[in-house]
């Protein structure tokens, strides 16, 4: 099993300053027409999550970091949008097919999971991140496997696979609450009303780091799927094939990897970059 640390020390993270724009209806296929900005008028709408520090974040100040922010710019620049002419939207695990669907993101880069089930409504290019469910809990918990959470309360996010696997297969008899965001959930750690929080260690690492928990939390490192992150677009969209390219580029110039580092720092140890088109499939 590949080892995960957690350390005091946060990650230094990417911090971009990004302009929001409001703009016009879209054309489904990247982007609405507007005025200004370096692609000759074009904006686009790209969804990210707003609470999850080291993958997708929005700072009281405005300004947006995270790995998964660092990537949505990068594929968006090669796409022919510069960062002003990015509008980051917030998507909430449960809303992100909606979003898709609806038209109200032309692409999302939100921890969001590739599977079977989402892929019956919207398209995944990717995947662009490989990292697993896992647990966090406070640092003296006795937690140290998934069935050590049947009986115990558990949070995780409404319409996220870490919710589905926890019912499914991990822990049937846990007391799960299920709430909009992770950051709701780390507040009920934190206070003591539940015993662990579940989601994928790329995300509970970036909490665990933060300067408030410092030593409050442990991951139990338990590699409990597979979660492969690709970037959702509408399905049938032709902008699939134009953001794996982008995808393959990032990891060839060496883009990926800095965003990596700029992002996780000591806090996470990540698997290597995937390799596009191929998605780990999810533990039995
Ligand atoms: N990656 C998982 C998912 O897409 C969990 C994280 C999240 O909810 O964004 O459901």
């Amino acid at each position: 099993m590949k080892l995960r640390k957690v350390t005091a020390a946060t990650a230094a993270a990417l911090v971009l300053a990004l302009t929001a724009t409001a703009c016009g209806g879209d054309d489904g296929d990247g982007g609405s027409d507007s005025t200004g900005g370096e692609s000759g008028g074009k904006k686009i709408k790209v969804g990210i999550k707003y609470d999850q520090p080291g993958i997708g974040l929005k700072s009281p100040d405005g300004k947006f970091s995270g790995f998964d922010v660092a990537v949505a710019t990068y594929v968006a620049k090669e796409l022919g949008y510069a960062e002003g002419d990015i509008e980051f939207i917030e998507t909430p695990s449960a809303e992100r097919e909606n979003a898709l669907s609806r038209g109200d993101v032309q692409f999302i880069a939100a921890s969001y999971s590739i599977n079977d089930e989402r892929e019956k409504s919207v398209d995944f290019a990717g995947p662009y991140l490989l990292a697993h469910q896992d647990l966090l809990v406070k640092a003296d918990s006795d937690i140290k496997s998934g069935t050590d959470l049947n009986g115990k309360k558990l949070c995780s996010v409404t319409g996220s696979t870490s919710a589905q696997n926890v019912k499914e297969k991990i822990a049937p008899k846990a007391q799960l609450q299920e709430l909009g965001t992770y950051s709701e959930c780390i507040e009920g750690l934190a206070s003591g009303q539940v015993d662990a929080l579940t989601t994928d260690d790329s995300i509970l690492a970036g909490y665990a780091a933060q300067e408030q928990y410092k030593g409050q939390f442990k991951l139990a490192g338990l590699e409990l799927s597979n979660e492969n992150y690709g970037i959702g677009v509408k399905e049938g969209s032709d902008l699939k094939a134009k953001i794996n390219t982008a995808l393959e580029k990032m990891v060839s110039d060496g883009a990926w990897e800095q965003a990596v580092k700029d992002n996780f720092g000591d806090t996470y140890e990540n698997e290597p970059a995937p390799k596009v088109g191929t998605v780990v499939p999810p533990k039995a």
